[in-house]
C-alpha cells in the first residue's frame, strides 16, 4: 500500500471502509480550517518541537483508534510499534507510544494522527463567556505563537470539531486513552483483515519508509 487512500480502499464496501473515509475527509476539512486560522493569527509551533507528545496520552474515539490501528497494521506493518502501544496500556500521562523523535513530525502515524493532536496548540476553544479564546501552548518556550487571543468574530473552536468527530461513531460515543483503544482495535482489524484476505504480514518486520 502506498497511501492512506489505498488503505481505505482495501476496506471498500464495509462499514469500516466508509467510516475511515468519512474520518479522513473530516480531518482534511479541519486541517484546511486550522491552517487558515494559524496563518491568519500567526500561530506556529517551534521548529522541531514535539514536546506535547512526550507528556501526553491522547483521548481518542473508536473511529480514530481504528484508523490508527489499520495504519500500523496494514500500511506500516509495524509490529514493533503495535507492541509498544500494547505495552503502554495503563499509561495515562505519556509519552505517547507513537512518538518517535527520529520520525517526520515526531509521530509514527502522522497521516492518521487523532484529532486532539491536530488541534493542540493550533485551535481556539470556547471560553466561559461564550467567546472563542486561544492560549499559547505551555511548552512553546520559543514564543512562536501569541500568548492569548480573544475573538469577537466567528472562528472554529475545538468543541465544534469534537462534536463533528463524535458524530462519526455510532453507539455511546466511547472515548479512551490511545493505547487501550488502539490495542483493542488492532485485534478487531486483524480479524476483519483475514476475512477480507488482506495481508498484514511483513517478512522482516521493517516499518515502511512512507510512514509520516
Ligand atoms: S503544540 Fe506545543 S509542544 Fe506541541 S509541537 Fe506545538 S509548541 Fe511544541
Ligand atoms: S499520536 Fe502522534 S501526534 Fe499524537 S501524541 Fe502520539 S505521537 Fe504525538
Amino acid at each position: 500500500m502506498d497511501s492512506i487512500e489505498e488503505l481505505i480502499r482495501a476496506f471498500e464496501g464495509t462499514y469500516v471502509g466508509q467510516n475511515m473515509a468519512d474520518l479522513v475527509e473530516l480531518y482534511s476539512t479541519i486541517e484546511k480550517q486550522t491552517n487558515n486560522f494559524c496563518s491568519k493569527y500567526s500561530i506556529a509551533c517551534g521548529s522541531g518541537c514535539g514536546t506535547c507528545c512526550e507528556h501526553f496520552m491522547p483521548d481518542i474515539t473508536v473511529s480514530e483508534a481504528r484508523l490508527v490501528a489499520a495504519y500500523l497494521l496494514l500500511f506500516k506493518k509495524d509490529t514493533t510499534r503495535i507492541e509498544a502501544v500494547n505495552n503502554a496500556q495503563g499509561n495515562t500521562s505519556g509519552p505517547c507510544p507513537l512518538y518517535d523523535p527520529d520520525s517526520p513530525h515526531h509521530c509514527t502515524v502522522y497521516q492518521a494522527r487523532p484529532l486532539i493532536c491536530r488541534l493542540f496548540g493550533a485551535c481556539a476553544s470556547q471560553g466561559k463567556d461564550g467567546r472563542a479564546v486561544f492560549r499559547r501552548c505551555k511548552y512553546n518556550g520559543e514564543q512562536t505563537m501569541p500568548l492569548s487571543l480573544t475573538f469577537d468574530e466567528d472562528v472554529p473552536v475545538m468543541q465544534d470539531y469534537s462534536y463533528a468527530l463524535r458524530s462519526l461513531d455510532d453507539g455511546n460515543g466511547k472515548v479512551g486513552y490511545l493505547s487501550e483503544m488502539v490495542s483493542s482495535l488492532v485485534e478487531q482489524l486483524r480479524f476483519l483483515s483475514s476475512m477480507l484476505s488482506l495481508d498484514d504480514t511483513n517478512p522482516d518486520d521493517t516499518p515502511t519508509p512512507l510512514a509520516s
